[in-house]
């Protein structure tokens, strides 16, 4: 989707649920996310990349009550990890929140008083699993049982499975209490439901404009066709936001978490309004990027989030995984309309992943988690391989052998050996950027490319843009080989001339490659930014910098190897 340049965009991403660390299926939907955020800045979008912790819920409390501690230090262990590793990663948020924060209850509040307000919340006694052993309720994940559609052994809130429908309370066949194993009863009890199947014209014309990708929009459809059933939005917990006026009840975790994009951003640009006062995290890009922002957006204002969320200012883009489409098409965006909020433009879903053909599943330990692999690897030949596998959409199959041919065969064989071969060539004979000029055939092949990226950008494409500039790479080498710049520099005056040309033009095209895959390896791009002796930064350039000759003269860096060697 080409979006309108004239408009802020904020692209956020779906929020990892902090009861268990961070493995690489997370990451397929992070760093997608990130390179789009970082190719937006440099098209000349100004765009934020909000996401956060989701916090609430019954998996939480069940993994406190198994370990004898509270909800929130649970969060709190696993908010820090992601933070972590989003860091490590450089998956570079503007804000990353969580959804425990005051400003989400406020919210989260808000929101569903105003739906209230709208007549689009009602009072029902509902049959809910209850306990005698235990002496309680039992929503969601306390609760195990059949599937009501396929009769698999499904979750109280999910078939996970079976068939993947979301279940109501109240749904699940033969249900077992999850802390103690007897046999649950159902005992009367008053719940607030959303009026969803009254969304159901609005849902269909909606997500005919929709943006992002086919995969989400078409699912979405298939779902509104069928009957739409209103959602129950209440649960008997401590843990989570309040229902308002009931002491009892909090709200269902997947209405408080979609909101947290909204109070991210009323938290982002409460930072950002803080004139000089250092944003949530002195680390934070907010700061660095601040500087950075054109002058009309320099004044953000503390209501600033209004621009996004109510008076339909900006673009929104949400990047999820596909596991979750249902809650982003179908029932957030009735939300948001039911409480009179702007609507997202596009939701962009990444297929799953799996390890060796298998189903990804951290019960059966067929997990690669995201610490162990930064132990081992550079963080940037992760983001390389998530972006080079797969289309972004379709199923992503990780094995150790895919990720070494990526690393050996294209990054160093292709990428590093450009680099290293011809940067060393430069610095050992001339020591700074030769003189000449840039030969039409490399400006074309630059200017293809960009174009290319550009629109693989614009189709959440981003595989296309990982071939594109490896492309470009690719013919920087043969360009290399082609002109054997080798046979002139012993040469006479003349031939030296020419043999600084042919160099000239290769350093132009790293330049170029370097701009295009600085969003998929901002490490790696710094370094041969910087070996080319730019004194720009790379990750602020715009696409343009690609076609800007490099300068004569410029002082060129003793070059060191870019990657290394993987061994299966
Ligand atoms: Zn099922
Ligand atoms: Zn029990």
């Amino acid at each position: 989707m080409k979006i309108p340049i004239e408009k802020p965009v904020l692209v956020t991403s779906a929020l990892p649920y902090v009861n268990g660390e961070c493995h690489i299926g997370h990451l397929r939907t992070y760093v997608p996310a990130d390179i789009y955020r970082r190719m937006l800045r440099k098209m000349g979008y100004d765009a934020f990349f909000i996401s956060g912790s989701d916090t609430h819920g019954t998996p939480i409390v069940l993994s406190a009550e198994a370990q004898g501690i509270t909800p929130e230090e649970v969060v709190e262990k696993y908010h820090e990890h992601f933070k972590r590793i989003f860091k490590e990663l450089n998956v570079d948020f503007d804000y990353y929140g969580q959804t425990d924060s005051e400003s989400n209850h406020r919210r989260t509040e808000e929101i569903v008083k105003k739906l209230i307000e709208n007549g689009y919340v009602y009072k029902e006694e509902t049959k809910q699993a209850f306990c005698n052993t235990c002496g309680r309720f039992l929503p969601d994940r306390y609760v195990e049982g059949k599937c009501p559609y396929c009769g698999a052994m499904a979750r109280g809130d999910e078939c996970d499975q079976g068939c993947g429908k979301h279940l109501e309370p109240g749904e699940i066949i033969e249900p077992k209490c999850k802390i103690c194993g007897s046999e649950a009863d159902f005992k009367e009890q008053e719940q607030f439901f959303f009026k969803l199947s009254s969304f159901a014209d609005f849902l269909v014309s909606y997500l005919d404009k929709l943006g992002g990708t086919l995969n989400a929009k078409n699912y979405a459809k298939e779902w509104v066709k069928k009957e739409l059933r209103d959602w129950c939005i209440t649960r008997n917990l401590e843990w989570g936001v309040k229902f308002p006026g009931r002491d009892d009840l909090v709200v269902y975790v997947w209405v408080d978490a979609p909101i947290g994009y909204i109070s991210f951003t009323e938290e982002l640009m409460k930072n950002l309004s803080l004139c000089g006062a250092p944003p949530h995290d002195p680390a934070s890009p907010v700061r660095a990027y601040k500087k950075a922002l054109p002058k009309k957006y320099s004044t953000t204002e503390e209501n600033g989030w209004r621009k996004y969320w109510t008076e339909n200012q900006a673009t929104i883009v949400h990047f999820i995984g596909t596991d979750i489409i249902y809650h982003h098409c179908i029932f957030w965006p009735a939300m948001l309309k039911g409480a009179d909020y702007s609507l997202p433009d596009a939701v962009v879903a990444s297929g799953m992943v799996k390890i060796d053909g298998k189903t990804f599943s951290k019960s059966r330990g067929n997990v690669i988690w995201a610490s162990e692999f930064l132990e081992r690897f550079h963080p940037d030949t992760l983001r390389y391989y998530l972006a080079a596998q797969s289309s972004h959409t379709k199923e992503l199959d990780f094995s150790w052998d895919s990720f070494s041919m990526r690393v050996n065969n294209e990054l160093l064989a292709v990428l590093g050996n450009l680099v290293h071969r011809v940067i060393s060539f430069a610095y050992k004979n001339f020591g700074v950027v030769p003189e000449g000029d840039i030969e039409e055939e490399v400006l074309g092949k630059i200017e293809e490319t960009r174009d290319e990226v550009i629109k693989a950008v614009e189709e959440y494409e981003f595989k296309k843009l990982v071939d594109a500039a490896m492309g470009l790479a690719d013919f920087g080498n043969s360009f290399f080989q082609r002109e054997e710049p080798w046979h002139l520099i012993k040469k006479g005056e003349k031939e030296r001339e020419r043999c600084g040309e042919i160099v000239k033009n290769v350093l132009q095209i790293i330049k170029a490659v370097c701009v295009l895959l600085e969003a998929v390896m901002p490490d790696k791009m710094e370094e041969v930014w910087s070996q080319l002796g730019m004194e720009s930064e790379v990750h602020s350039v715009k696409v343009d910098e690609m076609i800007a000759p490099i300068a004569s003269g410029q002082t060129l860096k003793k070059p060191k190897k870019l990657f290394e060697r993987v061994e299966v």
